[in-house]
């Protein structure tokens, strides 16, 4: 029996379809590593006694933060920069937090440091990323920082947008005069996402859990990007052929991300992979941006 055209088939809209482009942030990731040990051997070798260091800060046992935080470390000795593992009680109080982070603020061999999301519920996760100093805040994550990025000044980017970033210029993605929808506003994603897109001159729409007309917006979209935290959020009936699909979600337990890439990703013209698209990018741009740290500092120190 023959099949009635879907609303979204691509030979209706005029759109000529090829095999969609897999934008590998797995492989991305494994090459742009080498060039990060390569850098971190020349400061050890150009400044005796370096030992730039990324601070990870876990508070709690939440397994899955566990796992992050073990990730990022196992990332550090792969390029060389040593990692300081900094464990909290679940009942860590505020206080004891970000008199922590003051400690790590001032200790010169850090030259990064990351505050695993989400902390403990009694803790004022804000003013804990708020406390952590500008240069070190490697991960994106403090206002001032993204401020000054929304700004067009220098700062490190919120990581998995940032890496997102990275991914799509590698991979030749155009964003200028495009219409990209972000779905997802959090700080540490969907926000910094819109604001980095916009920057390049896309034309951008966030929605959110009150946004009316999603699958229309989404419909409108020439790059989609899936940052719900909802596994198979965005329904391949609401992608444009030849749409280019990012997804930033990961639900391991059903080893799929916020969009079903299993039905959409066959009508669009590239897509992330998950896993493998996005994941790998986001531990790589915080090791990246604490290698610019470190460069930043001690090579500053020198002159
Ligand atoms: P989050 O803080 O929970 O934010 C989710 C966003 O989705 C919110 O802005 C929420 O809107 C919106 N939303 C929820 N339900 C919606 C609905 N029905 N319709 C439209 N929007 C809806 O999550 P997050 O931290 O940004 O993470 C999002 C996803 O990215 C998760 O799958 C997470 O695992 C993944 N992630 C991956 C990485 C990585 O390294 N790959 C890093 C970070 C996050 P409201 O603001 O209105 O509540």
């Amino acid at each position: 029996m023959m099949c009635p055209a879907a609303a979204n088939d691509p030979a209706e809209e005029g759109v000529s379809m090829t095999e969609p482009k897999i934008l590998d942030g797995k492989t991305l990731a494994a090459q742009l590593r080498g060039s990060l040990k390569a850098r971190v051997d020349a400061l050890k070798a150009a400044v005796p006694g370096a030992a730039p260091a990324l601070a990870t800060i876990l508070v709690g046992d939440d397994p899955a933060s566990t796992t992050y935080v073990k990730m990022k470390q196992n990332a550090c000795a792969k390029v060389g920069l040593t990692s300081i593992k900094v464990e909290m009680a679940a009942d860590t109080t505020t206080a004891q937090l970000l008199a922590k982070i003051d400690e790590l603020n001032r200790d010169d061999a850090v030259r990064g440091i990351l505050l695993q999301h989400p902390v403990p519920s009694q803790i004022d996760e804000r003013a804990c990323f708020d406390a952590i100093a500008l240069d070190k805040d490697v991960d994106g994550v403090t206002c001032l920082g993204f401020g000054r990025m929304s700004m067009g000044e220098a700062a490190y980017g919120s990581a998995t947008p940032q890496g997102i970033m990275t991914l799509i210029d590698h991979y030749g993605v155009e964003l200028k005069g495009k219409d990209v929808v972000v779905i997802g506003r959090s700080p540490i994603l969907g926000k910094p996402m819109a604001l980095m897109m916009l920057n390049r001159h896309a034309t951008v729409t966030i929605c959110h859990s009150r946004t009316r007309g999603l699958d229309e917006k989404v419909r409108a979209a020439d790059i989609v990007v899936g940052a719900v935290g909802i596994p198979r959020f965005v329904k391949a009936e609401w992608i444009r052929p030849g749409a280019v699909l990012i997804d930033a979600g990961y639900h391991p337990q059903d080893n799929c991300g916020d969009i079903d890439l299993e039905q959409a990703a066959p009508l669009s013209t590239a897509y992330t992979p998950v896993p493998g698209g996005v994941g790998p990018m986001t531990i790589l741009t915080l090791i990246a941006q604490t290698v610019d740290s470190a460069e930043a500092f001690y090579l500053k120190r020198q002159a």
